[in-house]
This record gives C-alpha cells, structure tokens and sequence, in this order.
C-alpha cells in the first residue's frame, strides 16, 4: 500500500476517536479504560500525517521520535518498518503511547494542530507498539553488539533506569539495575493504575531488555543494602534513577489520623501488592464511602479513580485552584468526571477532623479565589476569609506531590545535591561524582515519564563516551 495521497485528501480526514469502555461499567473494576484503534482507524488517523518537512512534531518529543517516518510507514501498511523506526527512537513505546501527555508534547506542535485537530501521534504510537508485541516473528531481530568489557550499575528500575539500561545494553555494555521493590517499572508499575496502564505492558518491555542481556537485581536498596561507592568500585560507571517517591506532608492537624493515606502508599497497595483488586491479597486496604483526595494531578486522578473503583460512593477531587488550572492530562480529568468523580475547585484543606478514637471523619476546607500569576505562571489562590467549611470523609489522600528520598544520598555525601534534595546533574546527567550519572525525577523532581525516558536515553550516551576514555 503507498501513501499517496494529496494535501487536501489528507486534511479531508477527521481525527479518530480512541474507543473506550462505558463509564458505567469500567468504574467498577480495572480493566484497561482505552480500547486502543482497529487496523482501518490507525490507517486513517496515520493518512491525515501531512509528512511535513520541518518535523515540528519531533522537536516536541522529549526523545525525539522520528514521527513522521513511522507514522508514513504505517501509512504504506508497513508495520515491521513502523515498529522498528519506533523502538529504535523509544525503549517503552506501549507505555509512551498510553500515559505520555502528548497534548502538551508532540501534538501540541503538530502543524496540523493549528486549524483543527493535531494527528492523534500517541494513539498511533500506542497502536504499533502494541501491534510489535503480538507479532515478535515479524520484527528484525536486533544484530548483537561487540561486549565492549564495560560494566554500567543503574539505580532504580523506572522509566529512566530502563532506558538507560536498554541504550546501554546496545552499546555493548554489560548493564545490572538495582531496585529496591521487589518488582520493576517504578512509578509504571505501583503509582499508575492498571486501568491505565496494563501492567501486562510493562512486563513485555521490561523483557525486551531481559533480551537484550540486561540483569535486574530486586529487593536491592542502595543506601541500605549497597551504597553508591560500593558500586563505583564494582562496576565502570553508575546511573542513579531512583526517582523521587517521599510523600511531601500537608503540615496541617489530624495528618497522622487513621484513615489518611499518602498518594504512593494507597497506589502502592493497590496496583503492586493488589490490595481490593484480588481477594485473596494479603494486602489490606480501607474502604469507605466518602473518599477525599487532595491535589490536581495524575497522581490526584489515579487516587480519586482507584477509590470509585474499590466502592467509593462519593470520591472527590479537592483542588485549591480552577479546573483550567490543574496538572492532570485532560483525557484523565474527562474520564474520572464520567466516572461519577465530584471535582471541588477552589477549596483547600485546612485540617483533618477525627473521631474519639483516632479515624478520619472529614476534611476540614476553606474556600480560595485565584488572585495574580505566581512564578509558574499560574494564578495564586488566596484564601477567602470566614469560608471555612467541613465534608465527610473515611479517606483522605494527600496526592499534593512527592520529594527526592534521601536514602540513597545520605549514604553518599560526595554527591551534590540542589535544595530540595534532589541530585544535581549537567544535561548529560553527570554528577558532582566522576563516573556517577543521575536522571529522572531524582534530578528533576515529580516529572513525567518520558522527560525520565530521554535523561536515560541522554546520559547513556554520556556514559559511553565517559567509558571509551
Ligand atoms: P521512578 O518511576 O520513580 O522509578 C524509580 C525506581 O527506583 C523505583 O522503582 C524505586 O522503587 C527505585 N528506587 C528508589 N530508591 C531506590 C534505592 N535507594 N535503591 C534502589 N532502587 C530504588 N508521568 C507521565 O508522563 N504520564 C502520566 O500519566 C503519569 N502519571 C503518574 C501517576 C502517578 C501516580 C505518579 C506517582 C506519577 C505519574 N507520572 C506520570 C510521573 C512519572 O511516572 C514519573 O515522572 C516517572 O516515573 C519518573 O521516572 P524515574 O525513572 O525517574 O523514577
Ligand atoms: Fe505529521 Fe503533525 Fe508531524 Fe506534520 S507536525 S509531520 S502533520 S504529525
């Protein structure tokens, strides 16, 4: 099949609608929200590619996907080709394609995107990514490199430790990541809902690198069970890609009542030790009937629709700014509202209210309004005086952000570390420690998962030249 067809063919196609379960049923259980497109929808979104010459759509790739070549291939029916000009620019493309915001991203630049709709390059990504997995047979098996006799330590098995360790693997190296967890995908796996993301996806690309001669060493924490100094001696090179997963505290009363979970726990629980998603889990979790959240990102969504999912009749998002102003993916916010989530604008918590014998009882609120930008260019909420206001609760979840851990870095007081306690690294990832290379959210704080992705892709190639010298 050729893809031949002209400009005004082209703009002539409307943008596909990804399918998706009916709210109704999917707010009960955790079954994959997004379908993903039929063979004739992906031809059709992949034709209305206008092939543009200046690839504005790869500038806003973090990784720099070559878009318009497989989007083309795909276009020509040419899915080996598609898959393989996919992976070589991206090692988890089945997760990009689901969780990446691409709205803000690759779309958001797309020429198309000017007088109408952006080619929907995620959906794509996502249909090829998948389509790779269920035809391994019909892939070009990758030539294996020379061993180079280096050895590279990666610490963390997240999206930036995976990357990392998957260019690294192709260079030749012989590559070991540590986690501490006793299982992979960082945050893919136990902050983001299967609903989401399948975690059957994750295991596929995790073992691509398992291919690849990559060795994952879980249960390891460095700064407990190694340090970082033991692994410079054992190992040419180090990444550090632990992430950044210490809960921030609200600081307001009744934070340590019963009944109030940190986002990551309550995720933790659920999504890697199954908690209310099997019956026979050892894991406990509560469950009430009036569940709080507090915060307006994906995290916040991920919490407020897990709870609707574990039989939450009233789950609510409370967020101290508007709608327009929330972190969250738009695609995360429309789904959580179909499914019976109550969002609370507006409204910050002032404290935790308890009864007698210590159980979350409700959230103490005040009302805010938006008053001028502040340095993130979002309007600052204030406080409305004499607003306050109480809503039941059995759960609150604070879902408001997370902060570098220090346990990695306190056992390695030569690494130089920002304010905040995140590791402090140059665009190649390194840091203030020779042959020691840093990225992900440890450098740049709660990010995304594909600004991890190109720190690993980054700082892998840094690693290489730092490994010929
Ligand atoms: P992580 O994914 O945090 O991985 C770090 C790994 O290191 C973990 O496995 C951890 O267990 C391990 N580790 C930690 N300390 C040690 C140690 N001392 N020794 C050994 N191992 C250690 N981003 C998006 O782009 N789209 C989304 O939809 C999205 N949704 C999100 C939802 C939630 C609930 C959360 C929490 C985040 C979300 N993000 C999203 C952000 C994104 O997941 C992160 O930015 C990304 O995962 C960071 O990757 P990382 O590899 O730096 O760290
Ligand atoms: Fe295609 Fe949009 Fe990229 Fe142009 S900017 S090549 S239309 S995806």
């Amino acid at each position: 099949m050729s893809n031949d067809l002209s400009p005004k063919e082209r703009m002539a196609i409307d943008r596909v609608h990804m399918p998706e379960l009916p709210a109704d049923e999917r707010s009960t259980n955790f079954e994959e929200v997004n379908l993903g497109l039929s063979a004739d929808q992906a031809l059709s979104e992949a034709q209305r590619c206008l092939q543009c010459k200046t690839r504005n759509c790869v500038a806003g790739c973090p990784v720099g996907v070559s878009i318009p070549e497989f989007i083309d291939a795909l276009a020509c029916d040419d899915l080996p080709k598609a898959a393989q000009i996919l992976r070589g620019d991206n090692a988890l493309p089945a997760v990009c394609g689901r969780v990446c915001p691409q709205e803000t991203q690759c779309e958001a630049l797309c020429v198309r995107g000017k007088k109408g709709d952006a080619v929907a390059i995620g959906y794509l990504e996502r249909y090829v990514a998948d389509w790779a997995m269920l035809h391994p047979d019909r892939l070009l098996k990758e030539a294996k490199p020379e061993p180079t006799g280096k050895s590279v330590a990666v610490v963390g098995c997240g999206p930036a430790g995976l990357t990392a360790a998957g260019e690294l693997a192709r260079m030749g190296h012989q590559v070991t990541i540590f986690e501490a967890l006793h299982d992979t995908g960082g945050v893919l796996r136990y902050g983001i809902p299967e609903f989401r993301l399948p975690k059957e996806i994750i295991d596929r690309e995790v073992a691509v690198l398992a291919e690849l001669g990559v060795t994952i060493e879980c249960n390891v924490i460095i700064g407990k069970t190694l340090t970082v100094a033991e692994l410079s001696e054992d190992y040419d090179a180090v990444f550090i890609a632990n992430g950044a997963g210490l809960p921030t505290m609200l600081n307001i009363p009744g934070e340590n009542l019963k009944g109030v979970y940190a986002a990551n726990e309550f995720l933790t629980r659920v999504n890697l030790m199954e908690a209310g998603r099997k019956e026979d889990s050892a894991t406990p979790i509560l469950q009430r009937d009036e569940v709080a959240v507090i915060g307006g990102g994906n995290t916040a969504m991920d919490c407020v629709r897990t709870a609707r999912r574990l039989g939450a009749k009233r789950a609510m998002i409370i967020y101290r700014r508007g709608e327009a102003e929330m972190p969250a993916r738009i695609e995360e916010i429309k789904h959580a509202k179909e499914e019976g989530v109550e969002f609370v604008m507006l409204t910050a918590p002032i404290a935790i209210v308890g009864t007698e014998d210590g159980w979350v009882s409700a959230l103490r609120c005040q009302k805010m309004e938006l008053g001028p930008a502040d340095d993130s260019g979002r309007r600052r909420p204030q406080p409305v005086a004499g607003s306050e206001f109480d809503i039941p609760a059995g759960i609150v979840i604070n879902a408001v952000g997370t902060n570098a851990n220090p346990l990695l870095t306190a056992t390695a007081p030569d690494l130089k570390l920002n304010k905040w306690g995140n590791v402090v690294a140059d665009e190649e990832g390194q840091t203030s420690i020779p042959g020691v290379f840093a990225g992900g959210d440890i450098v740049r704080g709660g990010a995304t998962v594909i600004l991890a992705m190109g720190d690993g892709k980054r700082a892998a190639a840094a690693i290489n030249e730092y490994l010929k010298r």
